[in-house]
């Protein structure tokens, strides 16, 4: 019997395990930290031998396969042995995917996954698709297909989960963008950042699709450097062109392989530049799938977007709140900005990973009246900003923050939680921030 050794008890190894069970592995998971009890429950209710708070190389070292869980770098000790003895080292997607036949959309980038995931997998939906919605989002891909196989996957895939793929292969391949993150898991550099990324495309052939965004100078380079196999539909609101898809005054074009989409930009529910190529990215590869173009003009109308990504929570007294909490990054931020349309009242800041915020200066010169620091250190944005908005208070909890945001807004205004930085000072998470925010706004 071929050994599955599984490292860390989180929902893609639990999954992986339920995976390797089925398909006639000894399985054995293992995690340095402590396992959460619903994942124990599911491994000791279908009969799985784990440990927690060690790694035990006696039953670890003499594994057929390794699945390493996204969080734990490639450069611990373990991971090197492992490698070392040629022992293959491999993630979810990878594993999971070798027992499919289904078509797969793999979406990957810095910023827009999730949003892009959503919506794609709600275009195949609507047109009564067979379709699995896994990856970084919800249940592991491992476990549905354990427990419930599709024709058609759509995986939102970090770029974690790719640096443990040999074989895996989507046949629509979708990189949103690609800007600085994680550099700390890539030597802090860029290039290798990058490589990770467009391994989404290294097993893909002249019959499969790589959508990507034309406008991101980091991609197009990349690009032109390392050739891909598959076929290219880029997409740009900046230029028009002759393949894949395009803004011309109020319409979104979408060539493929001699058809044309149109779609005005005003029926779109989601808002902002942003989502404007998310839409372009999933709606071209609903239309490389064959779906009729009046599910996806319908689906891209009624779609109800991901909480925390510039979610709308409440209008009070004429101020729009806006949360979008899951804005851990300053280009995620940029793109919440550039879509107010109204004085905005800013609520930011949290622990930053080492952000540069001059890129964000033109847009708080144009957009921002007040600024709201949240964070237990607000020093950095006191400095980039302070001399640039006419009003600046420092906050450190939540409800704070939004009473001193309810205080300030006038009329007509919106108050926006964009943090550009990570939670984990004062929050669980994003999450956590997100709800806190909408509570602290409900009790107003
Ligand atoms: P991911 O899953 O890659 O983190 P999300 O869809 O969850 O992406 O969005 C994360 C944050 O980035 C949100 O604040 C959202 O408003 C913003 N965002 C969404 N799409 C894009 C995009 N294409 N470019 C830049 N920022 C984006």
């Amino acid at each position: 019997m071929a050994r599955l050794v599984i490292l860390g008890g989180g929902e893609s190894g639990v999954g992986t395990a339920i995976l390797g069970l089925k398909k006639g592995f000894e399985v054995f998971v293992s995690d340095k930290g402590k396992i959460k009890k619903k994942y124990k429950d599911v491994l000791e209710h279908i009969g799985i031998n784990w440990e927690e708070e060690k790694h035990s190389k006696s039953v670890i070292l003499n594994a057929d396969v390794v699945m390493k869980s996204p969080g734990i770098p490639d450069t611990v000790p373990l991971i090197k042995e492992l490698k070392e003895k040629l022992i293959p080292v491999i993630s979810e997607i990878e594993f999971a995917a070798r027992y499919i036949d289904a078509t797969i959309i793999g979406i990957t980038g810095s910023n827009g996954k999730t949003t892009t995931t959503m919506l794609t997998n709600h275009i195949f939906k609507e047109e009564g698709l067979d379709v699995g919605m896994a990856g970084n989002i919800g249940d592991s891909f491992a476990k549905m297909v354990a427990e419930n196989d599709h024709d058609n996957y759509v995986l939102e895939i970090s770029s974690f989960q790719l640096d443990g793929i040999n074989d895996f292969r989507p046949h629509i391949a979708i990189i949103t963008n690609i800007t600085p993150d994680h550099l700390d898991r890539y030597e802090y550099k860029f290039e290798n950042y990058v490589a990770s990324k467009f391994r989404i495309a290294e097993n893909q052939s002249k019959e499969d699709y790589l959508i990507y965004d034309a406008d991101d100078e980091v991609i197009v380079e990349w690009l032109n450097k390392h050739p891909v196999k598959s076929i290219l539909m880029p997409f740009s609101i900046k230029n028009e062109l002759t393949q894949g898809a395009y803004l011309k005054n109020d319409r979104i074009i979408i060539k493929t392989n001699n058809e044309t989409l149109e779609m005005m930009t005003s029926t779109l529910a989601l808002e902002g530049k942003h989502n404007l190529k998310n839409t372009m990215a999933a709606a071209t590869a609903a239309k490389l799938i064959g779906i009729r173009k009046e599910t996806i003009r319908a689906s891209i109308a009624n779609f109800q977007g991901a909480e925390h990504r510039l979610e709308k929570v409440l209008k009070i007294q004429h101020v729009q709140y806006i949360n979008d909490s899951k804005a851990t990054n300053v280009n995620a931020t940029y793109y919440a900005l550039d879509s107010m349309s109204a004085p905005t009242v800013w609520i930011v800041g949290g622990v930053d990973k080492g952000n540069d915020y001059k890129e964000l200066m033109p847009l708080v010169r144009e957009k921002v009246k007040a600024i709201i620091c949240l964070g237990n250190d607000n020093s950095k944005i006191v400095d980039a900003f302070g001399n640039v908005v006419d009003l600046m208070v420092e906050t450190y909890a939540m409800e704070e923050a939004v009473k001193v945001a309810y205080k300030i807004a006038e009329r007509g205004d919106t108050v926006l939680l964009s943090p550009a930085c990570a939670s984990f000072d004062l929050f669980e998470n994003y999450e956590d921030r997100g709800h806190q925010f909408k509570e602290a706004i409900k009790n107003l």
